[in-house]
């Protein structure tokens, strides 16, 4: 049963939650303002679209008269950062807009790694939600795959001197973005071309539902204090889920009644219009 008062902070999807596209959702944000405020709650922000930089999201959020500050926006930019770093990679051709590079390029400065397609030296494809994406970069993608990974003498005469298979991983698995106009193509789609095209796989995709988002909030508050809330079953549930935490699940973006009454699984700890409802729930 999900109570309420046992609570002390939320991690707060973003897209179908607090926003729809880039318009506030007025009583869910009201709810959190007051909240931020009466410091009865701390909230995270945690957000699957590495689309943009947590600086760009900070300014979503206090845009919309949200009192923020960095260390409270959680983005797979950070588990890929910590991603390279573990793996001493120093060549990553990383599929992103121009921002978010320079963003990547920024954080990683003093490991000296090389963010630019290179088929000799890249150790790394590392795909990020890329609004500029276009069929060069793509096509780049999967030629480096097929000198690298696919077998000699089968669909690839080419081959690179450097003989050692390319690593891909993907910042998360999301299938679209919500928007005001619907749903429109996020990485999921994106994962599925390249899959289709050469049977290329990542072999590690971070963001929601892999828990490792959450480290930060579970340093600060034990498991039955937080609650995750989202629109998603297969993202945000699901990270709850394997984080044994509750699972607000809002009405307010991609989940409707009928995808609950379908779902399988284990059901949301508590199902709410809106976020703001969860403290009247029913009503
Ligand atoms: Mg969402």
């Amino acid at each position: 049963m999900f109570d309420l008062k046992k609570k002390k902070a939320f991690v707060c999807d973003l897209d179908g939650t607090l926003f729809m596209g880039p318009n506030p959702i007025a009583p869910a944000v009201d709810f959190v303002i007051r909240h931020t405020n009466s410091g009865r709650f701390r909230f995270f922000y945690l957000t699957n679209n590495t689309s943009k930089c947590p600086d760009e999201y900070m300014k979503k959020v206090s845009g919309a008269a949200i009192p923020v500050t960095e260390d409270q926006i959680l983005t797979p930019l950070i588990t890929l950062e910590a991603y390279i770093r573990e793996k001493g990679y120093k060549s990553v051709y990383l599929i992103s807009s121009e921002r978010v590079k320079a963003h990547m390029s920024e954080r990683l400065a003093d490991t000296g790694v090389s963010l630019d397609y290179d088929p000799e030296s890249n150790e790394l494809i590392a795909l990020t939600y890329d609004k500029e994406l276009t069929y060069d970069k793509l096509a780049r993608a999967t030629e480096l795959w097929n000198m690298r990974n696919v077998p000699p003498g089968t669909m690839c005469p080419v081959r690179t001197k450097n003989r050692a298979p390319v690593d891909f991983v993907a910042t998360h698995p999301d299938n679209c973005c919500p928007s005001e106009r619907g749903p429109i193509p996020d990485i999921g789609g994106i994962l599925k071309l390249l899959e289709t095209t050469n049977r290329m796989k990542p072999s590690h995709i971070f963001g929601k539902p892999s828990p490792t988002l959450l480290a930060p909030v579970l340093a600060e508050f034990a498991p039955e204090e937080i609650a995750v809330v989202g629109d998603r079953l297969y993202t945000d549930k699901a990270i709850a889920d394997n984080a044994g935490i509750d699972f607000v699940c809002v009405l307010s973006g991609e989940t409707t009644r009928e995808d609950l009454a379908r779902y399988s699984g284990a059901p949301p700890s508590i199902v709410v219009e809106t976020f703001d409802k969860v403290e009247l729930p029913g009503k």
